[in-house]
């Protein structure tokens, strides 16, 4: 498994619960979205009434889980969670939505990919809190009417464009969340680090954070391997050093990139001069799916300017050339 892949891997299921934040307060970061989010909370109840529907979309590991959880906690409700493609049928989706208390908070991850059939029976869901399901097949099929306890959907996605435009329109509040800025990870990797009940440098926890693509998951997993070593070699407090060294022997870069980025940049620069070229063609050339480029691997490339999309495909910039110590020959 990639160590800069943003999505949740097996092995921290366990230890995944402890390291969430539980309130708006302790999210650290996203300060516009978490603003956004404590007006319409806070109007909510006074009115007494379930937050509109939210949409939290942006690259794997940013905090749209921990933050769906958090909404239920602000509003004083059950968090339930259940995934896109784990709901197949208009009946899962019934039994999920019949079992809810008034207010409940229903998270949806990946909510892109529930199934059309699904979604359809969603939108009333949604809209009016009612469900139209159809019983039976053929001439006896009839259709019944189920009146639902008013909820919240928080629905999670990579990009907003992946969401269908009726769904998209149903969500009241779609928030970006954005990649974290260095000093926000940093905090992140302190809070992460006493957690942990290990202490690190200031200094050690500002490399993990520059090196962890402004991704909490990231950062949280980098820290867990340098932690491992520090102790190893018997360190009271993670230092710089340790931490260079173990980043070094987990090929992470200065910039937080690793393998698979040097793949894509170094393949689109020698194989056509840099660009520009088509996504699909990048992911045939490097053995990738082309979704997983443009959700996971490219968001960070773009938003360091190492990449561009152009209307004619993706081009690396001479500051990734610089990077590589490489110089850029501009083609006529
Ligand atoms: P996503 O659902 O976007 O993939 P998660 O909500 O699962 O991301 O968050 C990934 C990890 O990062 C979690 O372990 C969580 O504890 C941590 N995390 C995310 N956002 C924050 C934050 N704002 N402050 C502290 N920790 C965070």
């Amino acid at each position: 498994e990639r160590i800069l892949d943003g999505h949740l891997q097996d092995d921290e299921l366990t230890e995944e619960m402890s390291l969430r934040p539980t309130t708006l307060r302790q999210y650290i970061g996203q300060h516009k979205v978490k603003e956004n989010l404590q007006i319409f909370i806070k109007a909510a109840k006074m009115r007494n009434e379930p937050l509109d529907h939210v949409l939290l979309y942006g690259p794997p590991g940013l905090g749209k889980t921990t933050l769906a959880a958090i909404i239920a906690n602000e509003m004083g409700v059950q968090f339930r969670s259940t995934s896109g493609p784990a709901i197949e049928r208009a009946g899962d989706l019934a039994a999920i939505l019949s079992s809810l208390e008034p207010g409940d908070v229903l998270f949806i991850d990946e909510v892109h990919r529930l199934p059309r059939t699904v979604e359809e029976v969603l939108y009333p869901a949604m809209e009016d809190f009612f469900l139209d399901i159809v019983i039976g097949t053929g001439p006896s099929a009839r259709s019944v009417r189920i009146d639902l306890p008013p909820f919240t959907l928080v629905g999670a996605t990579t990009r907003a464009g992946l969401l269908s435009a009726p769904l998209r329109d149903r969500f009241g509040v779609l928030s970006r969340l954005e990649f974290y800025e260095t000093d926000d990870l940093c905090s992140i990797v302190e809070r992460t680090a006493e957690i942990f009940q290990t202490s690190i440098t200031k200094e050690a926890a500002f490399e993990v954070a520059k090196r962890s693509r402004g991704t909490p998951r990231i950062a949280n997993r980098l820290l867990r391997r340098i932690r491992d070593i520090s102790q190893v070699k018997g360190e009271k407090e993670i230092s710089i050093e340790t931490t260079k060294e173990a980043l070094r022997m987990l090929q992470v870069d200065s910039l937080g990139l690793d393998h698979t980025d040097h793949k894509l940049l170094l393949g689109i620069i020698e194989q056509f001069h840099g660009g520009p070229v088509g996504l699909d063609t990048i992911a045939a050339t490097i053995g990738e799916e082309a979704q997983t480029i443009e959700d996971v691997y490219e968001p960070y490339l773009l938003q360091i300017g190492f990449l561009q999309r152009m209307p004619r495909g993706r081009v690396v910039t001479g500051k990734a050339y610089e990077h590589f110590g490489l110089e850029r020959h501009e083609e006529k």
